[in-house]
């Protein structure tokens, strides 16, 4: 299946202009995947002034002023999502609640022996935000999109995980008006990928954050082929130790349909979900 969605691609300093502290079009769901180095940090601007999520923080800590860029003036976030606490995806987020108003949180408690980790844990705490520990088939609801939890399984609130990254939260954005869908993969193996698929999960999207920062340990080609995505976005930092993305990644990518980006070549990336369809914004 080749979905057609109208593409645009627009200069990096589009998205400079529209971010200057105020909301862009109020009919778009903006999805940025920020160009934070070696990790994870995305944001989701709706439409709706309650319909602010933050998923994942990164591994630096400038990263409010990162997410101030995007969403302006505003001092609310609904949502912070932490897919697992490894440090590149975790690190800018305790900052977060010092800029922040955080109305809740959505984690999965598991286990972890890490400074930064307390750091969150605590900085949560003092926060009063909710905490929510995700699990299967919970269902946020943010007006214009719905984001679903697609895995873990099971409730894994502190239990001790030997492979981290298969504990990540996976969430599926649906933008309600149009259906067009973007999927959040954390770092997540080929293991729940496996899983996915094996439960019949509704995983086709339309955008694929691919996990684990294009490690070949993810993007399984049967995940691949069930998710079939239009565009798959890397959130990669230039040089890192990891040699991410893995070349054979990149092929699997390559045997998709899909236009690949990367927040090393592309700087941030932005979805623009409109009631028209999706556009792209980066800096290629
Ligand atoms: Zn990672």
């Amino acid at each position: 299946l080749v979905m057609i969605v109208p593409f645009l691609v627009l200069a990096a300093t589009a998205v400079r202009s529209r971010a200057v502290g105020e909301d862009g079009p109020r009919d778009e769901i903006i999805v940025s995947v920020l160009d934070v180095g070696q990790g994870d940090a995305m944001v989701i601007d709706g439409p709706g002034e309650e319909a602010e999520v933050v998923i994942d923080g990164g591994p630096g800590e400038d990263l409010s002023s990162k997410v101030a860029n995007v969403l302006g003036r505003d001092r609310t976030l609904n949502m912070i999502i932490l897919t697992h606490p490894h440090a590149d995806h975790l690190a800018g987020l305790a900052d977060m609640f010092a800029r922040y108003s955080v109305e809740q949180v959505l984690t999965t408690g598991v286990r972890y022996a890490s400074k930064g980790y307390d750091v969150f844990l605590d900085a949560v705490s003092a926060s009063g935000a909710t905490v929510t520990m995700a699990v299967r088939g919970q269902v946020y609801d943010f007006g214009e999109y719905s984001l679903e939890v697609l895995s873990p399984p099971h409730a894994m609130d502190g239990a001790s995980i030997a492979n981290l990254n298969n504990a990540s939260v996976v969430i599926m954005m649906t933008d309600r008006r149009t259906g067009k869908r973007m999927l959040f993969t954390g770092d997540a193996e080929a293991e729940v990928e496996s899983e996915l698929v094996a439960a019949g999960a509704s995983i086709a999207a339309d955008v694929l954050k691919v996990s684990h920062h294009g490690s070949q340990d993810a993007s399984s080609p049967a995940f691949l082929q069930a998710v079939d995505p239009s565009h798959a976005v890397l959130s990669v930092g230039a040089k890192n130790r990891f040699r991410h993305p893995h070349l054979r990644t990149l092929k699997r990518l390559g045997r998709t349909d899909a236009t690949i980006w990367r927040t090393d070549r592309d700087g941030t990336v932005a979805f623009h979900f409109t009631p028209q369809g999706l556009s792209v914004v980066g800096a290629q």
